[in-house]
């Protein structure tokens, strides 16, 4: 694979960026905060693959969040891991339907294709992370991801 030292701060920023027109367009406030890493926000990874699940989260965060709501991506780290955060306050995901999430084609949507999270899932897997959600119905979403973090031996 192309792995190579990846800074999430910027492909976050760049991600962010892809979706300026449809937040504004709807009203809806999307922020970007990354605590404060020495070294940045790094792992050893796939630029594009990673940049395809903030992405992929991203869409589905504004597909489900009406006018005037809030998507906040948060970037932070712990001893061994990077932690990513993407939190909608969009529809939630009804209790009984969140064991089906990264199933190929599930999908609640009348034009949905249900695989922005089986790719996902699978990128985040080949990255060695984890996913964990969190949601409660109409009151939104969170998507909490965690890597492990760069090491300089790498
Ligand atoms: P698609 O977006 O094509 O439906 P995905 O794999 O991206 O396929 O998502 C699968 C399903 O998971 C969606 O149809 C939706 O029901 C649910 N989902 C994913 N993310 C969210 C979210 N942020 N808020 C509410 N539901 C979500
Ligand atoms: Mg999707």
């Amino acid at each position: 694979d192309r792995f190579t030292k990846i800074n999430l701060t910027t492909i976050a920023q760049e991600s962010v960026r892809l979706f300026e027109t449809q937040t504004l367009k709807r009203n809806i406030k999307m922020c970007l905060e990354a605590d404060n890493a020495d070294d940045g926000h790094c792992l050893y990874g796939d630029k594009t693959q990673l940049k395809q699940v903030f992405v992929n989260l991203i869409k589905n965060a504004l597909e489900a969040t009406p006018k005037g709501g809030t998507i906040s991506i948060l970037l932070s780290s712990t001893a061994n891991t990077e932690e990513i955060s993407i939190q909608d306050t969009g529809s939630g995901i009804p209790e009984p339907l969140i064991h089906n999430l990264g199933r190929s084609f599930f999908t609640t949507k009348a034009t949905g294709t249900g695989l922005g999270l089986m790719v996902t899932y699978t990128i985040v897997k080949n990255h060695n992370g984890s996913v964990h959600v969190q949601s409660e119905e109409n009151k939104g979403t969170t998507f909490q991801l965690s890597f492990p973090k760069w090491k300089q031996q790498d």
